[in-house]
């Protein structure tokens, strides 16, 4: 199962959208497994085209009522593109299965490299942070907000590239949202409140990152999810005093996790940011 890089499959375009199935596909190595189901790297037979192949069951979405958040998902993910989204090409189901064609992240979950090295250099961070700023920037130009924008839904290609993955809890809105969703350490101040959010949750959630990609954990992170409520709420920030960060770094981060989200610098301005500009690597940055 190699060959890279891949061509997407390829899709006649006065025909109708293929309908793929199964039969058009071999099955290689387990990638992971998600909440709702397994993600295997699979082969398209015709154009030997790798790609990661998502398999939900039917029924576990049923179960949890998640067929509209699903459905959403999908339109959602097909819509996009951007180089540091991953590119979801289509999907199928059968009678109990959903699939889900997904691009290959090759180099798998960011996640598991930031636990291996504990923390990145600042050019990585900063070479990350930009990306995602590219990226979340795009998304919000189409009026998607990610919301649940966290390392284990950042992915990494053969080059180290970063993909915005699994846009699950996202939503296509103009106007302000009410729900309560996300994962509590990157929460912004607004939604712990369950108040009415809107695009600069994701710059909180930037700032947030940032912190964690530098200093290797969350800045609220507490024992008890109360506490971490509190110490959101009350923007309880500090920094470590090992690793030694520079102060564009943690200037940046401060002006981010900022409690008003009219005030959070915006994504326009994050690309302008010193830190970005003297630690960001442009060469793996990708504007659109
Ligand atoms: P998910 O169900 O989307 O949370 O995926 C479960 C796990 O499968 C992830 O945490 C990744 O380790 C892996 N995975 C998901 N999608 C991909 C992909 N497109 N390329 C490589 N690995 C993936």
């Amino acid at each position: 199962m190699a060959g890279h890089p891949p061509k997407p499959p390829k899709q006649p375009t006065e025909t109708p959208k293929k309908q793929w199935s199964m039969a058009d596909f071999e099955i290689g190595k387990p990638l992971g497994k998600g909440k709702f189901g397994r993600v295997y790297l699979a082969r398209e037979i015709k154009s030997k085209y790798i790609v990661a192949l998502k398999v939900i069951f039917k029924e576990q979405i049923e179960k949890y009522k998640l067929q509209h958040q699903l459905r959403r998902e999908m339109e959602i993910q097909t819509s996009l593109r951007h180089p540091n989204v991953l590119r979801l090409y289509g999907w199928f189901h059968d009678s109990d299965r959903i699939f889900f064609i997904l691009e290959y992240a090759h180099g798998g979950e960011l996640y598991k490299e930031l636990r291996k090295t504990g923390h990145f250099s600042e050019s990585q961070a900063a070479t990350y942070i930009a990306s995602l700023a590219q990226a979340l920037a795009y998304c919000h130009e189409k009026n998607v907000i990610h919301r649940d924008i966290k390392p284990e839904n950042l992915l990494l290609d053969h080059e180290g590239r970063l993909k915005i993955a699994d846009f699950g809890w996202s939503v296509q809105s103009k106007t302000k949202r009410h729900t309560m969703c996300g994962t509590l350490d990157y929460l912004a101040p607004e939604m712990v409140e369950n108040k009415a959010h809107d695009y600069a949750v994701d710059n909180w959630t930037l700032g947030i990152l940032c912190y964690e990609f530098l200093f290797g954990a969350p800045p609220f992170e507490a024992e008890s999810q109360s506490d971490t409520f509190r110490r959101i709420m009350k923007v309880d920030l500090s920094f470590p005093s090992t690793p030694v960060v520079s102060t564009e770094a943690t200037t940046l981060i401060s002006q981010l996790l900022v409690k008003d989200s009219s005030k959070r610098l915006s994504l326009q301005k994050i690309m302008k940011h010193p830190w970005i500009v003297k630690y960001a690597d442009p060469t793996s940055i990708c504007s659109k």
